[in-house]
């Protein structure tokens, strides 16, 4: 076995590191053995053995929350695209509404800091005075037509979304929003933290409103009005865990009921200027829109002002000054989630433009960094592990026919999307100004909600994507029964045309895996083939589904991340599901692939099942600052990075037999305590 050292620069820090990459004799990239960190014994702490090596050496920069090799490809991205807006942004004299014009100058104004900077917040001015001329709740409505039309999503969400009855058709779907805090618990828990996060969230808002003029007793007051009006919206959402399960966002209306539900809010008025037609829709939580019906009829005016003040400051502070970019940090970056410092203002721009325009960027980006070759090795991988889920299925011993055969169809109407969409968005006509960049900021948002408002009321287009390609991230569509892979996170380490099978199954196969079993999950299994929220279970399957779950709920409540916080089992469960059948049908997989073939290469040591297991291991390490773990553990599905990897293979025989654990090691779950989902 060859094997070259390579030393590479990291963009962001300027520093060069070492990395031990290795190599086989057919040039094919393997496992990255300099992670490891060898003191550890495999068996007792495989996430410390398999990155922490690199974790040691590589601690989180200061203006990340969390930082692995997968985070460190995400930012690589970044850097990539960079090297694609300078040189555009550089000429001025692109054919107007041209993908060069568009993304070259939204690049170019927010770069301009200077002329940023001297607008302060004159470009919210004409916004605040119609705020504060406001006269009655009909003007507050109008405000919130206007809002929703910027994508301001205050005090609640109107989109497009799937009619869960018939998921070929895009109907209306109005969900809960409108708070700025992450969660209910914020606002309402009596525990220290919480309390602790109000009293720094009524300094933020205080401050916010000193930005745009108001004394301190004025902006206390304000700052006052604000949190009871967003404490008495939190009353009435529902909570993180409530909310992944469909069937409690499902109420669907028709168009005179939603007129009903809400009395005093002009639904005419909403549906005229959105464009809208009446028709049936979706409300997923009819208590907090009574709730926020409610208070507009009630609550008093000036209240009212506060609240719509002060969220679209938080909405427009990164396309402001600096002072309100950093005032928004403070409290959202710098508090919430432990970040010591923002990332570079390039990085801002290319991070809101991917927002923006995320097609028109993703275009070019694709362009560059994601070959032909490396879709035609996904949708290889993609259909061995749709043939290892097939066979997984067939082979349950707890599932009667019945479902099982439910199962198989759903299962066969899979649709994966790899890369970027066929069909590009057109932006042509939006209008991006060098000059002036909250203008092209409003501009972009108006042309996405409209984009979206116009797929209702029409069957669905299953070619529209719901990440950019640049996106370091995947994603599974219940309604739409689709498993969605951007080019972005079809980057190494955790995915490589030049690497060894070991390691794309053990990296991108785990996560195809994971999202192939999202549709089997505790929420994703609700849907059936077609992508209706209707039962396709026998009842005693279901039963014994519900108890192979209560399993991994009881595994992942027992994973302490500091005295007196550990995850909640139910809020994770979809994502622990994921992990756990998503490291099975890989493994199975990957397995699969190597029949037929010259045995795999021993790379450093490590036989093939260790590679895959260790590949999985180093691109999930992953260093998170205490407070983003804190914020994470309460608000994110996702467990931890560290369970991710301990959680799901702890459970499974293949990761023991693969490092010839024993039976009473940390790493092996005890046989009355082992779950296996799928
Ligand atoms: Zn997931």
């Amino acid at each position: 076995m060859s094997r070259s050292r390579a030393f590479l620069c990291r963009a962001w820090s300027g520093a060069c590191f070492f990395l031990l990459l290795t190599f086989t004799a057919q040039g094919q990239t393997g496992i990255i053995a300099s992670d490891i960190k060898r003191s550890v014994n495999p068996c007792a702490d495989f996430y410390e053995y398999a990155n922490g090596a690199w974790r040691d050496a590589n601690p989180i920069p200061p203006s990340m929350q969390r930082w692995s090799r997968r985070w460190a490809s995400g930012e690589l991205a970044k850097d990539q695209i960079k090297t694609i807006v300078e040189p555009l942004a550089a000429k001025t004299d692109w054919p107007q509404g041209s993908v060069d014009q568009l993304t070259g100058d939204y690049y170019g104004a927010c770069m301009n800091e200077a002329r940023i900077n001297q607008l302060g917040y004159q470009p919210i001015q004409p916004w605040l005075a119609d705020i504060d001329g406001m006269k009655n709740s009909a003007d507050v409505f109008a405000m919130i037509v206007r809002f929703h039309k910027y994508g301001i999503q205050a005090p609640f969400n109107l989109a497009a979304g799937s009619d869960t009855r018939d998921p070929n058709q895009v109907i209306v779907d109005i969900a809960a929003s409108g708070l700025d805090m992450p969660d209910r618990d914020y606002y309402l828990n009596p525990e220290a933290r919480f309390k602790e996060a109000r009293e720094k969230y009524r300094v933020h808002v205080a401050a916010s409103f000193r930005l745009i003029g108001y004394s301190q007793p004025e902006a206390e007051r304000a700052a006052d009005q604000v949190f009871a009006m967003e404490s008495k919206l939190a009353e009435a959402s529902l909570d993180n865990v409530a909310l992944r399960d469909p069937h409690n966002t499902d109420h669907k209306l028709a168009f005179a009921d939603l007129q009903k539900l809400t009395p005093h809010f002009d639904w005419a008025v909403y549906y005229g200027s959105a464009n809208l037609k009446p028709a049936t829709l979706n409300v997923q939580e009819p208590k907090f829109l009574q709730e926020v019906d409610r208070r507009l009829a009630s609550a008093p005016l000036e209240d009212w002002k506060s609240y719509l003040k002060f969220h679209l400051v938080e909405s427009a502070a990164n396309s402001l000054s600096q002072p309100f970019v950093e005032e928004t940090f403070n409290f959202h970056g710098r508090y919430l989630g432990g970040q010591a410092e923002m990332k570079p203002r390039w990085k801002r721009c290319i991070e809101a433009e991917d927002n923006d325009l995320g097609e028109a960027l993703g275009q070019k980006y694709v362009e560059k960094y994601f070959p032909p070759e490396a879709k035609a090795r996904m949708l290889e991988m993609v259909k061995n592990l749709r043939l290892a889920m097939q066979d997984t299925i067939e082979g349950l011993e707890w599932m009667g026919p019945d479902t099982k055969k439910k199962a198989l169809e759903k299962l066969a109407t899979f649709n994966p999307k790899i890369g970027y969409p066929d069909k590009w968005k057109d932006y042509s006509s939006v209008k991006i100004e060098r000059d002036f960049y909250w203008s092209d900021v409003l501009e972009s948002r108006k042309f996405n909600v409209a984009d979206d408002l116009a797929t209702i009321g029409r069957p669905v287009d299953r070619g529209r994507w719901g990440m950019t390609p640049s996106t370091s991230d995947a994603y599974y569509n219940p309604p739409l029964n689709e498993i969605v892979f951007p080019a972005g996170i079809l980057q190494p380490p955790g995915f490589d045309v030049k690497a060894v099978d070991a390691v794309n199954y053990g990296g991108i196969g785990v996560v195809i895996g994971h999202e192939i079993s999202h549709g089997f999950d505790d929420e994703g299994s609700q849907y059936d083939a077609q992508g209706r929220l209707q039962n396709w279970w026998t009842a005693e399957d279901r039963k014994r589904f519900d108890v192979r779950t209560q399993c991994v709920v009881d595994q992942f409540d027992h994973y302490f991340i500091e005295p007196g916080i550990h995850h909640n089992g139910k809020l994770v469960l979809g994502e622990s599901i994921g992990d756990l059948a998503g490291a099975k049908i890989a493994f199975l997989a990957f397995q699969k692939s190597l029949q037929g073939k010259p045995p795999a290469p021993v790379i450093d040591g490590f036989t093939p099942e260790q590679q895959f297991f260790l590949a999985w291991g180093q691109w999930r390490g992953d260093e998170i600052r205490p407070e983003a773990q804190r914020l994470m553990v309460q608000t994110d599905p996702h467990p931890i990075a560290k369970y991710r990897v301990i959680g799901p293979l702890s459970n499974l025989p293949e990761f023991q037999r693969a490092f010839s654990c024993k039976a009473t090691d940390a790493m092996v779950r005890p046989a009355a305590k082992r779950c296996q989902v799928w």
